[in-house]
């Protein structure tokens, strides 16, 4: 039985102020809900005092992106240990930064490991483009993103994988629930074949692309999809809220 995750990324959103505001929000929108773990993503310079507004409650709270490296020369980078002392995820390879600064899958895989290193679980994200998707490749080049991304990670029990077609984020455009579960069936099928089904079925594999709290019912409903990866709604903590109830009311 996987237990779903339901994960906000506020991306580069939120001052100090609004930050420890939007996580209070969520933790009381959140009390009493179960059977789902919630994370909240706030940016880098809003974790501590984020971390202090979720004590006590059952907000989990994850970092945005992590430097590979342990230490050193990386200036305005953070290592997985100094986040590890705040953060229990991570989200590694969101399409933003393959996009924007030119993340592939092998330095989205050493972001993992890095992660997995420091105890952290990172959540690894995987999607195609529209033209990918156009062309009828889609589930051919997330196959191929999945084994490029956990490269050389030889325990996936700490991972969790977030498939988020790229014509899905921030435009309005959901993908529907039937390709958001073949692509998560497709998604499992390559863990398979790169693990075991075990490690397969042990995962969570959630969906991202404009979910809100009147489609996230949808997918939770689908077998294969355990959760939501959410970037704009979950920057109101009401809305957030209402996904993680619905997702936990699906369970
Ligand atoms: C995201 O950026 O991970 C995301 C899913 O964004 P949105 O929910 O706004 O589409």
């Amino acid at each position: 039985m996987r237990t779903p995750v339901v994960a906000g990324n506020w991306k580069m959103n939120t001052t100090l102020a609004d930050a420890t505001a939007l996580a209070r929000a969520v933790v009381d929108g959140v009390d009493g809900i179960t059977g789902v773990t919630t994370v909240v993503c706030p940016p880098a310079v809003s974790l501590v005092p984020v971390s202090m507004a979720l004590t006590g409650s059952n907000v989990f709270i994850g970092a945005q992106d992590v430097n590979p490296n342990s230490q050193g020369a990386h200036t305005g980078e953070l290592s997985a240990d100094m986040l590890a002392g705040l953060c229990t995820y991570v989200i590694v390879g969101h399409s933003e930064r393959r996009s924007l600064y030119g993340e592939d899958d092998a330095i989205t895989a050493a972001k993992a490991r890095a992660s997995l290193g420091s105890g952290l679980r990172p959540i690894v994200c995987v999607g195609e483009s529209l033209e990918v998707r156009d062309t009828g490749n889609a589930a051919s080049l997330v196959a191929s993103q999945v084994k490029g991304s956990l490269a050389r990670i030889s325990d996936i029990s700490q991972v969790a994988i977030a498939y988020e077609p790229v014509w899905a984020i921030g435009t309005g455009r959901a993908a529907s629930p039937e390709i958001a579960q073949e692509m998560a069936s497709t998604i499992r099928s390559a863990v398979a074949a790169l693990y075991s089904d075990e490690a397969a079925n042990g995962i969570p594999i959630l969906y991202g692309g404009s979910v809100n709290p009147d489609n996230a019912v949808s997918y939770a409903a689908s077998p294969d999809v355990d959760g939501a990866l959410v970037g704009g709604a979950a920057l109101d903590g009401v809305a957030f809220a209402r996904i993680v109830d619905a997702v936990a009311a699906s369970g």
